[in-house]
């Protein structure tokens, strides 16, 4: 038997809906952010400086003689269309709003770090709380977990129609 989590949870996502993202991944790969061709290598973002290099963006150095296309992720800030949403409120978000803010800010940098594709594109602070779009759909769910851990309070994790756009909120 599975432990239980402690305190108000976390709850993962539905089974049968996860298992229908997974079956509309062929589409999620004709995304235009994902695959825009074979990129010839070295190829390097002109605007943020990522190299793809052996069929993955990195941070290695740029080469001489490197061709220059747009990134994935530099491409979606231009266009402003997130790949992932995070929706923060609650009571405790209201009185440390500059806390949760840093850690949010630390989980990007440390996830750009690793992966070149993993960023906010916008922090949009709003009435009901503050909205943050991303340039992928794994940096929601790794600063969602970061303030639950840290804080607790309720996280949910939602897919909607589009698979290629993931919505998770905390309420702290
Ligand atoms: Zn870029």
């Amino acid at each position: 038997m599975k432990p239980k989590a402690k305190g108000s949870g976390f709850r993962e996502p539905r089974r049968d809906r996860v298992t229908h993202w997974l079956g509309l991944q062929k589409e999620y790969l004709h995304d235009t952010y994902k695959s825009r061709g074979k990129l010839s290598e070295p190829t390097v973002c002109p605007q943020c400086g990522a190299l793809f290099h052996k069929g993955r963006w990195t941070w290695r150095p740029r080469p001489a003689g490197a061709h220059e296309e747009i990134c994935p992720a530099c491409h979606r800030i231009r266009d402003d269309y997130p790949a992932g949403i995070l929706e923060l409120s609650g009571p405790f978000l209201e009185t440390h709003k500059e806390e949760v803010l840093n850690a949010v800010r630390n989980q990007e940098a440390q996830a750009k770090r690793e992966h070149p594709l993993c960023r906010i594109i916008k922090i949009d602070e709003k009435a009901e709380g503050i909205v943050i779009t991303t340039t992928d759909t794994h940096l929601p769910r790794r600063i969602g977990e970061t303030l639950w851990h840290a804080y607790h309070g309720e996280l949910d994790l939602h897919y909607g129609q589009d698979p290629r756009l993931i919505r998770m909120t905390w309420r702290g």
